[in-house]
């Protein structure tokens, strides 16, 4: 048996590849509305995108994050870009 070699794999709900979890930025819905989850922390459901601006906004024009968490859950574009950024600047 491999040690060591299991890197968990995400799909990207926008492009739909698949990376190692640790090259996606993590959503989530928080009362109804999606977040980043910038350090992977929050329980439940999540919805992961490629660390690439292209994907957040396919994800968003695609409605792939109602897809994701099952429901109607409300996008901030403005935040969600904003944090986005910040994620992307610490990657
Ligand atoms: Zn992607």
């Amino acid at each position: 048996m491999a040690v060591g070699s299991h890197i968990p794999l995400r799909t990207c709900i926008a492009c739909r590849r698949k990376k190692s979890k640790f090259e996606m930025i993590r959503f989530v819905q928080k009362d109804g509305n999606v977040v980043l989850d910038a350090e992977q922390r929050y329980r439940g459901r999540g919805a992961y995108t490629c660390a690439d601006y292209n994907c957040l906004k396919l994800a968003i024009q695609k409605k792939a994050f109602y897809r994701s968490f099952k429901s109607t859950v409300k996008i901030d574009p403005d935040q969600l870009g904003q944090d986005f950024d910040l994620c992307l600047r610490k990657k």
